[in-house]
């Protein structure tokens, strides 16, 4: 009782950021991480309740105030073996992961004051491990069954990792050269730095994971030819990689980019660093980003430090932005501009076939859609035009439909992602499970692992009663 009775300090200690002005011209992350008596000050701000609320909030179901605590005792080993027995990928999750939604939202603290910062404390710790060097690997006993993995996202290295704890010789395949899903592709170096990313891949591939990257799985082998040879069970997890368009007039000028080719070419291929690395990317002076997501900002805020000019254009408000407010807010420290209520209705070009500019509409808000939020609608003639080079397209993604293709009797659904049981990721095959963005559409990463970690529970379930 006397712990609940401590006063709280009301708010999260602050997290140290790169300067705003500073930053906008590298690609170095932002945000920089508590020093070690930062983060057991703010872990002492947790009251340790009985009923712990933050873990219903956690699709991977972290321990949270038994690691807090070993925080609060300065034991950071300690805490981090409590994470890892649920999260493999917690300086990813402690970087990316909406926790504004999740844990943090269900904190008790945060009824009156601010909730305890979970994420950034999950984030201490594991790269206090990372600094320190003490990862411990306990491989599983082989149990003699194996499984294949389609996709290296969250989903399927979550997938991987719980099984291969399990006994289960693991194996997943990559379409790209580097594995990582969209924490490599589309997630940039400023938010989540891709050496943080490759080592925790890299202990995933400690406990005994192989990863064939360079392997499109409908084109070098199918699902079905994967249980032919001897797997047992087949887990899907490819991802929501398809990006949509708008189909309005001058899409195919070149200068549009889809947000995902935009990020896949500077993150994956670092243009960034041309002539380092051989792909450059052209931005120009003034870039267009279409949607008001995280890619949507991720994307403006590449083109910032590419050197341009960078606008995010959106059709509804600021309240309807389904981005993170603290992403929101990095992009405006940093200069990106916003015009919001509008949208653009043709992009124009010149006779060589290059962006010149954007016709846009102006936009106001009625009542909500099926989404929940006010639906846009267009004023009449309210056109009026913006001079750009670039425009980029971030109003979502699909699922990539090659699997679904080449593999006969997956259930699918209209939007082509597939059908699965919702607690045990089964699809309509017998042994093949699905889960993360390819089943739920584009959605987030620790969603994306707790499909992966429910599907492993109920692979190892699967495989056992087959005996
Ligand atoms: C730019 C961007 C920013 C984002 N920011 C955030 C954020 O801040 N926080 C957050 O929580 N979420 C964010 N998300 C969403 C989040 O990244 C996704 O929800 C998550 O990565 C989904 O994980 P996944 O494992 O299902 O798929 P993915 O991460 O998409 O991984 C799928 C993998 O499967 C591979 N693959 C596809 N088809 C095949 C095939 N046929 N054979 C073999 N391999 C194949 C792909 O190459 C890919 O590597 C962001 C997404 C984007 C695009
Ligand atoms: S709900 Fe908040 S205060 Fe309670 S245990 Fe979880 S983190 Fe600590």
């Amino acid at each position: 009782m006397s712990e609940v009775r401590r006063k709280i300090i009301p708010t999260k200690h602050p997290m140290p950021h790169q300067d705003a002005k500073e930053r906008c011209h590298n690609f170095n992350e932002v945000a920089l991480g508590y020093d070690e008596d930062t983060a057991v000050a703010e872990a002492q701000r947790c009251i340790q309740c009985k009923n712990s609320p933050c873990m219903e909030g956690c699709p991977v179901e972290i321990n949270i105030p038994a690691f807090i605590k070993k925080i609060t005792e300065r034991d950071f080993a300690g805490a981090i073996s409590i994470i890892k027995e649920k999260n493999n990928l917690p300086a990813i999750c402690g970087r990316v992961c909406p926790q504004e939604n999740q844990c943090e939202k269900k904190c008790t603290v945060g009824k009156k004051h601010e909730p305890v910062a979970i994420g950034r404390l999950e984030r201490f710790v594991a790269d206090w491990e990372m600094a320190h060097g003490s990862r411990s690997v306990k491989k599983a006993k082989p149990n003699g069954k194996k499984v294949a993995i389609v996709g290296s996202g969250p989903s399927g290295l979550t997938a991987a990792a719980d099984l291969a704890l399990m006994g289960y010789k693991v194996t997943v395949f990559e379409a790209l050269h580097m594995p990582g899903g969209v924490l490599v592709y589309g997630i940039p170096e400023f938010r989540l730095p891709k050496s943080i990313v490759a080592r925790e891949i890299a202990s995933i591939v400690e406990l005994g994971v192989e990863i064939k990257t360079n392997y499109v799985v409908g084109k070098l082998g199918r699902v079905d030819e994967l249980l032919q040879e001897g797997y047992d069970a087949v887990y899907i997890g490819t991802g929501a990689g398809l990006p949509s368009f708008m189909n309005i007039p001058g899409e195919n000028l070149n200068g549009v980019y889809s947000a995902n080719e935009f990020l896949t070419r500077n993150n994956l291929m670092k243009a960034y660093r041309f002539p380092e690395y051989l792909t450059p990317i052209r931005v120009g002076k003034r870039v267009a980003v279409i949607g008001g997501g995280n890619v949507a900002m991720d994307a403006a805020r590449t083109a910032l430090r590419l050197g341009a000019e960078s606008y995010i254009v959106y059709r509804r408000s600021f309240e309807e932005m389904p981005a993170r407010r603290e992403e929101i807010e990095h992009a405006r420290e940093e200069g990106v501009h916003f015009e919001i209520l509008t949208s653009p209705v043709e992009i124009k070009g010149n006779e060589e076939g290059r962006v010149t500019s954007m016709v846009c509409q102006r936009y106001e808000l009625g009542e909500p859609d099926e989404s929940g939020r006010r639906s846009p609608i267009p004023i009449k003639g309210s056109e009026y035009e913006m001079q750009v080079d670039t425009v980029i397209m971030a109003i979502g993604q699909g699922p990539n439909p090659l699997i679904q293709q080449t593999t006969p009797n997956l259930k699918t659904n209209k939007r082509g992602n597939i059908v699965v049981d919702d607690t045990t990721g089964q699809t309509s095959i017998p042994g093949v499970f699905a889960g993360g963005d390819i089943v739920t559409g584009a959605a987030t990463v620790i969603l994306a692992m707790g499909a992966g970690k429910r599907a492993a529970r109920a692979i190892h379930e699967y495989i056992q009663s087959k005996g």
